[in-house]
């Protein structure tokens, strides 16, 4: 079955929106198997991050998203890649259109409040990154 894994990053644990992105993912449809709050130490970071290794900002993301705690989560569902992406909204949110997570509450790309897995194949290899099999329903 297709996973995304989802993460709610520091900024946005911090600001108070963990219950508004599951909100949106539970009325969107799809099944949670996975959710934890977790603070991610910077190997896991620069491993979830690797192929950006390269980018200017790489650093500053990694300490973004090592800065506080984050919630990790995995959904299930035919097509919920694609579908959490459009949820989520473009890379920067002022680009984002509204009624995205992004485009509803975020300003700049650096604090861009959630993750979401790219495709289905980096939605697996995620979320065997993030979360131990023990720890999935
Ligand atoms: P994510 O992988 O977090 O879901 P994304 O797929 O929309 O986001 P990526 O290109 O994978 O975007 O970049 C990963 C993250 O790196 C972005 O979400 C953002 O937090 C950060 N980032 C990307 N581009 C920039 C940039 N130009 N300046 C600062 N941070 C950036
Ligand atoms: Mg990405």
């Amino acid at each position: 079955v297709e996973q995304s894994y989802i993460m709610v990053k520091p900024d946005g644990v911090q600001r108070g929106l963990v219950g508004e992105v599951i909100s949106r993912f539970e009325r969107k449809g799809f099944k949670l198997t996975g959710l934890k709050l977790f603070q991610c130490p910077k190997e896991l970071a620069e491993e979830h991050y690797k192929d950006l290794k390269a980018k200017s900002f790489y650093p500053t993301l990694i300490d973004y998203i090592t800065s506080g705690p984050v919630v990790c989560m995995v959904w299930e569902g035919v097509g919920v890649v694609a579908s959490a992406r459009k949820l989520i909204g473009s890379t920067n949110p002022l680009q984002a259109e509204p009624g995205t997570i992004r485009g509803d509450l975020a300003v700049q790309t650096g604090r861009n409040v959630i993750h979401g897995s790219d495709s289905p194949e980096n939605g697996k290899r995620e979320t065997a990154l993030w979360f131990k099999e023990g720890e999935l329903c």
